[in-house]
């Protein structure tokens, strides 16, 4: 495999790759081994600041937002072309710095070229909205406006594909940004930068800052001059923004954790069932909002589909995210090595029967979790209750379909639901009583870019994809003109008149 060079990561700013203010840098950590990858700049406030002058310049005085779509449109197609172009880099870099199996992501540059091709294609459709000729005297009808700076901020799950979510339709639509990635994984995030910047955006449309949350991500949700703040991420931080974000009055997004339940009826197709809610749990090493964090089994397969599930969490294959045979890679810095491992701890404490598959002895210098299986739980436990994100599933039998659909909603979570069954009345019924944003039948995580994403309850207000985020980078004005002869009322106009 081609191995590729990695420097000192530096903020992106008014065109320019640059040091902090400060100065100062943070280690980038390699999962795999805990060694130094590299020294990342650290943003504060002013970091923070001169990228946002950079960006509201660029909005109000470059012709970014206002330039013709088709000529912008040029650029974001530019943009989808060196991300394909430079896939293979993408992919090794988001393995070594995450520690997520190359297999997984080598699919993901190519996804997040299509998420850019598709908002080029629905910005030249949707700018102007609906019309409404009025009783033959007046056109009603919607533009749609860029909103002006957005702030985006990024987890270190899956981040290349993430961040591009959120920055193909903020650019696409006109608007201009300032990205603060997670500081747990800045590579793909400065290889966006270089593919944009050799794109020849102008300068100031598209700028990042690298940093921690409480200091560079907090000061960008501050800012006065952002105008809307999307971000991924957790549920505790996602209410911080909200409350930060109060004061300058922002339009937020929030995707956020989930606990998400699969359900298996008796009568499903089980073999098809097991692949997916082993491939549910344990890609993205289980650090995936949507993971099939907690199974529910219908009381009379749970003895002989648990012991499939055990056959295959024993063959699943755990290594070096860089080997394209790996399945399960390492977690992505200790501190959360730490706190899944924990969670494995309590599962005991609570009284479930923990079944974990293996780890070499030659990957202990890694954040390596076997692949777990917490058997005999219920769903009032901690571990069914609490988002664990990492390669750890709750099992828990059910037998009536009303006692099922309760405990999946008994949760504070509501992202995604999976059910698995022939009976296809009985599929909908359940899909449609659980609260969750998505949810799919007889299918693992599978989405068209034309739908939307996201969650309800603790998992997120709004949608992302689609056509969600063009209204959600978006302004929509409405202008009323005209056209024909019509009575205004004549206030104080003298009645002798
Ligand atoms: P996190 O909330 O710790 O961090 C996310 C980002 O927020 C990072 O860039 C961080 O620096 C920044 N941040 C932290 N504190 C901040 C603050 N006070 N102000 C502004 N920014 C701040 O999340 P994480 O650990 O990086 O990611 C994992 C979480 O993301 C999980 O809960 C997962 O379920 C969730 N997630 C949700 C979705 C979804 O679409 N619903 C997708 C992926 C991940």
């Amino acid at each position: 495999m081609t191995t590729y060079k990695v420097g000192k990561v530096l903020h992106y700013i008014n065109g320019k790759f640059v040091e902090g203010v400060a100065g100062k840098s943070f280690e980038n950590i390699n999962p795999f081994n805990n060694e130094v990858i590299n020294e990342v700049a650290e943003g504060f406030a002013e970091d923070i600041d001169l990228a946002v002058k950079a960006a509201k310049k660029a909005f109000d005085d470059v012709p970014w937002g206002t330039m013709s779509v088709d000529e912008r449109m040029k650029y974001i197609l530019r943009i989808a072309a060196l991300i394909e172009e430079n896939a293979e880099e993408i992919a090794y870099l988001e393995s070594l710095d995450t520690g997520l199996p190359i297999s997984q992501t080598k699919k993901q540059a190519s996804r997040a070229a299509e998420n850019f091709r598709f908002y080029a294609q629905m910005v030249k459709s949707r700018m102007v909205g609906e019309a409404y000729k009025v009783d033959g005297d007046f056109i009603n009808y919607t533009i749609y406006k860029p909103i002006g700076v957005a702030g985006l901020i990024t987890p270190w799950n899956t981040p290349f594909m993430l961040e591009t979510w959120k920055v193909a339709p903020a650019l696409a639509t006109g608007n201009t940004v300032v990205l603060k990635p997670a500081e747990w994984s800045p590579l793909t995030a400065n290889k966006l930068a270089e593919i944009i910047h050799e794109a020849g955006l102008p300068e100031g449309v598209f700028n990042i800052v690298h940093g921690f949350g409480e200091t560079a991500g907090a000061s960008l949700v501050r800012h006065s001059d952002v105008r809307l703040i999307s971000f991924t991420g957790e549920t505790t931080t996602g209410a911080e923004i909200i409350k930060n974000s109060a004061d300058t009055l922002k339009k937020t997004s929030m995707e956020l954790g989930g606990k998400s339940p699969a359900i298996i009826f008796a009568d499903a197709d089980l073999e098809k069932a097991l692949d997916a809610v082993v491939w549910g749990v344990f890609s993205l090493n289980g650090e995936r909002c949507t993971a099939n964090s907690r199974l529910f089994l219908e009381k009379s397969i749970y003895d002989s589909f648990v012991e499939r599930l055990k056959e295959r969490v024993q063959n699943i294959s755990v290594g070096d995210p860089l080997d394209s045979s790996t399945e399960l890679g390492p977690l992505i810095h200790k501190k959360h090595w730490e706190t899944v491992l924990h969670y494995i701890e309590i599962a005991k404490k609570e009284g479930a029967e923990v079944f974990s598959g293996n780890v070499p002895q030659s990957l202990k210098n890694g954040n390596f979790v076997p692949p777990t299986l917490l058997l005999n739980c219920h769903n009032g436990m901690k571990v069914a209750q609490e988002e664990i994100f990492g390669p750890v599933m709750a099992v828990i039998p059910f037998e009536t379909e009303e006692e099922v659909i309760k405990m999946a909603n008994d949760v504070k979570y509501g992202l995604a639901a999976y059910v698995w069954t022939n009976n296809l009345k009985r599929g909908h019924r359940i899909v449609q009583s659980i609260e969750s944003g998505m949810a799919w039948v007889n299918s693992q995580n599978v989405r068209d870019l034309r739908i939307p994403f996201g969650g309800t309850k603790y998992s997120g207000i709004g949608r992302e994809g689609g056509h969600y985020s063009f209204d959600f980078y978006t302004e929509v004005q409405v202008i009323h003109v005209a056209i024909g002869d019509h009575h205004i009322p004549q206030f104080g106009k003298s009645k002798k008149a």
